[in-house]
């Protein structure tokens, strides 16, 4: 049976398996890999994701989310159309239609996935993908990081043998990993970086910047009296603006409010300066990872990027100054971590050609424990140092600090910080041991982190010989009962039919075109979606062949006017289509 790789973006999600030796992209109903990660509810109450649900972000706000796979692990929710969803809820949606799209690709029932997650994924945050998959109906037993996923890509494309660096940035994540690749061993050395900077800060640097020109509309959402739906549409026209920049010299920001028409002229020059805060922290990334895998720049013979916005042209220069190093861009970097997920899975069917293939992954940050040290409370004790081999195994002993203690509190963290508090803290819990004089009982903590980066914790009371396992309370963590439970609540909920998925993606544009468009243009569309749905409803199948392709043509119209729009500054309203 087929294992399938699944990348699960904060932007985009893809899926991917190892088919006929080699790596092979799965699409999606509509025919594309890319599918966003975006879920909305629709009027009926069926879930629908991806490209569709991405229009709806714009016409049905209310009924639609994305970007939530930075909240994974925590306690946010999510509500669409009145109905509460969790992070968790919402990418098990996404995973149950990439897992319906490789189903009718490769023809057969797929009940297991490999999915990938940024490196510095803490636990609480890896251990909630894995439940995600299993809402989705899907075994997740791997969970890889995605540099190691693209750094196999790579080592399929042909890298040579040698040192590399993989800088990965996406949407919300910075992760850089350096690693060895001989032969058939791909050796990831160390991983630094944060999990809080990607291109969305890129965004939201620029709708400072036009806050900065325009301060009466700052000044009003300072005052929150700007719509947060308002808000979302500048970060939308940001980042339109700055993906724009990738081939164009100079863009223009527009905004509409009240009336009033805003503007702000961006070129690369004056991006760079507005992401100067954000490049800069790439230097210390860089060089945390080089110092944890004690390699330097000279001994680094590939330096390959992968993820959305390093296809920044700024990024792109920055990088090669403070590396120089030309970087390798050749995998597109959207697919690199996807395609590698695809080889993890060869890997996994133990395929015969690649199953000599070894990836050696690490842990990018240390698990400890808080301590009392003399007269300080609340310091740090790593039990497992970050950048340790995985699977790694260790142990240390804690002995009680006053006389006829009857327990140990142990509260787990996951960090670098010296004071325990400053890190985060993955689940506390109490051992009992004999009361004895101080120091004289003594507890062996055991920490074991599997391939996957999920933790495993066993207390022993040397005393009493007592065992405890896995005594992690997690404030938000599932019990098997509450996930059973959680299972059926949303397999009730139905996923929009694959075949459906074209139309109801037309009716999509249309809707959120009718949002951007004012005037007689907003007339015109929705004449045009009121003929295309009567004939969903009452024509014939070429009827509505016809009328999709006459409505799909004045929408990419449409979308092109709307496009020209940042290039020109100005729409011509004038502009009349001609059929
Ligand atoms: P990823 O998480 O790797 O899918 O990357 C998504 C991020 O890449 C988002 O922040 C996008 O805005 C950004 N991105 C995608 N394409 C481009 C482009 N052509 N220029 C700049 N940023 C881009």
């Amino acid at each position: 049976m087929a294992i399938i790789g699944i990348d699960l973006g904060t932007t985009n999600s893809l899926c991917a398996a190892w088919q006929n030796g080699k790596s092979v992209l799965i699409p999606n109903a509509l025919g594309k890999i890319l599918t966003p990660s975006v879920v909305s509810i629709d009027d009926n109450g069926t879930v629908i994701t991806g490209e569709i649900a991405k229009q709806r972000l714009v016409s049905h706000p209310g009924k639609t989310a994305s970007v939530f796979k930075q909240w994974m692990g925590t306690s946010k929710t999510f509500s669409l159309d009145e109905k509460e969803f969790t992070p968790e809820d919402l990418s098990s949606f996404i995973l149950r239609s990439l897992k319906n799209d490789a189903e009718a690709f490769l023809k057969e029932t797929i009940t297991e996935a490999i999915i990938s997650v940024p490196a510095y994924f803490n636990d609480r945050q890896r251990t909630a993908t894995r439940t995600a998959g299993m809402l989705a109906g899907l075994k997740v037993d791997r969970i890889l990081n995605e540099p190691s996923a693209a750094a196999l890509a790579y080592r399929q494309h042909g890298i040579h043998d040698g040192t590399s660096v993989v800088f990965d940035f996406g949407g919300g994540t910075l992760d850089v990993s350096v690693l060895d690749s001989f032969g058939n061993i791909v050796d990831i050395l160390a991983v630094a970086g944060d999990n809080h900077l990607g291109g969305s800060d890129i965004d939201k640097a620029i709708v400072s910047a036009f806050f900065e020109e325009h301060t009466e509309l700052g000044k009003l959402w300072e005052d929150e009296k700007l719509p947060k739906e308002q808000f979302n549409m500048l970060i939308k026209t940001a980042e339109n603006c700055k993906m724009a920049l990738t081939d164009n010299p100079q863009v223009f920001m527009i905004f509409s409010h009240n009336g009033k028409e805003y503007k702000m002229m961006l070129n690369n020059e004056k991006l760079t300066d507005i992401c100067s805060p954000t490049l800069l922290k790439f230097n210390n990334a860089v060089k945390r990872a080089l110092q944890n895998a004690e390699k330097t720049l000279p001994r680094i013979d590939n330096f390959i990027l992968v993820g959305g916005s390093c296809r920044m042209p700024i990024v792109k220069e920055y990088l090669q100054t403070i590396t120089q190093k030309p970087p390798l861009f050749e995998v597109d970097p959207d697919l690199a971590v996807v395609s590698g997920l695809g080889v993890a899975a060869g890997i996994k069917e133990r395929d015969e050609n690649i199953r000599d293939m070894v990836l050696m992954d690490i842990c990018p940050f240390s698990l400890g424990v808080s301590v009392r040290k003399g007269e300080l409370n609340n310091r740090f004790s790593p039990i497992i140092p970050r950048n340790s081999a995985l699977p790694t195994s260790r142990v240390e002993h804690y002995s009680t600090i006053a006389d006829f203690q009857t327990e140990i509190y142990f509260r787990i963290y996951q960090g670098e910080s010296l004071e325990a508090s400053q890190n985060l803290l993955l689940g506390e819990c109490e051992i009992p041991v004999p009361p004895l004089p101080a120091g004289e009982a003594a507890v062996k903590v055991r920490f074991t982190y599997d391939i996957n980066g999920i933790l495993d914790i066993e207390f022993h009371v040397w005393q009493s010989g007592e065992k405890f396992q896995k005594l992690i309370i997690s404030d938000n963590q599932l019990t098997e009962e509450e996930l059973q439970k959680r299972l059926d609540a949303l397999s009730k909920l139905k996923l929009n039919p694959r075949e459906l998925e074209e139309n109801k993606l037309l009716i999509a544009r249309g809707q959120r075109l009718y949002e951007e468009y004012t005037g007689p243009f907003q007339q015109r569309i929705e004449n045009s979606l009121l003929e295309f749905e009567h004939a969903l409803l009452h024509g014939h199948s070429l009827q509505i062949a016809k009328l999709y392709e006459k409505t799909s043509i004045y929408f990419d119209h449409l979308d092109l006017l709307l496009n020209n729009l940042l290039f020109t500054g100005e729409i011509d309203y004038q502009d009349e289509y001609e059929e």
